[in-house]
């Protein structure tokens, strides 16, 4: 099995990294990489909450961010892709099976699978499993979506996108969710059908 690092150590190239050797609480702060997700100890410690837990370096505009605008993508997954987690499944290949499972689907399809996991996966208050129940690796391209638009569990969702813990999801929010894994897909998998490849052949 892959070492997982909490920090990961300088001689260890962020290139040389793949989803299984992190978490979400893992950190690279000498190459910029850290990880936001405060606790009440490290917000003590930095006096400020929203900061990097390891390092207490503060990059994020957290005002903006909440505003969960989904015509602000391009600045959420910017400030996003400067904690570790983020930014290996922005920038790490995704698995063969996951891309090829992908393209069997129509853009729409996909976008009702997306929002099928992340209900599942995110949509309630009550998972006794928040933080484990969503795969770093896969098949399944929403699993990466959903750990690269900090969609996968509910602490993630939380100081991410300011979604109180203890409460389900609102359609609402679900949709904002489902936009934000849809970007990614189509990032990372460019090519997706707008239709079934037999409907496009019929005139
Ligand atoms: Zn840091
Ligand atoms: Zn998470």
């Amino acid at each position: 099995m892959a070492k997982k690092f909490k920090r990961v150590p300088p001689d260890i190239p962020v290139s040389d990294l793949s989803p299984l050797n992190i978490s979400c609480g893992s950190t690279k702060c000498d190459d910029g990489l850290h990880c936001f997700k405060t606790s009440e100890r490290t917000a003590k410690k930095f006096g400020s909450h929203g900061v990097c837990k390891e390092c207490g370096t503060s990059l994020i505009d957290w005002k903006r961010v909440h505003l969960n605008d989904i015509n602000d993508a391009k600045f959420i997954f910017e400030s996003m892709k400067n904690e570790l987690i983020r930014h290996i499944y922005w920038h790490t290949p995704i698995e063969q099976d996951a891309i090829t499972n992908a393209l069997k689907s129509t853009r729409n399809e996909l976008r009702t699978h997306a929002k099928r996991i992340l209900k599942s996966k995110i949509g309630s208050s009550k998972n006794a499993w928040d933080g484990r129940q969503t795969p770093m690796t896969g098949n399944e391209i929403v699993h990466y979506a959903q750990h690269a638009t900090a969609t996968c569990c509910r602490k993630c969702l939380e100081y991410w996108h300011n979604i109180k813990k203890d409460e389900d999801l609102t359609d609402e929010q679900l949709e904002f969710c489902t936009e934000l894994a849809m970007l990614y897909i189509e990032e990372r998998v460019p090519n997706i059908d707008d239709k079934r490849s037999e409907e496009n052949g019929k005139s």
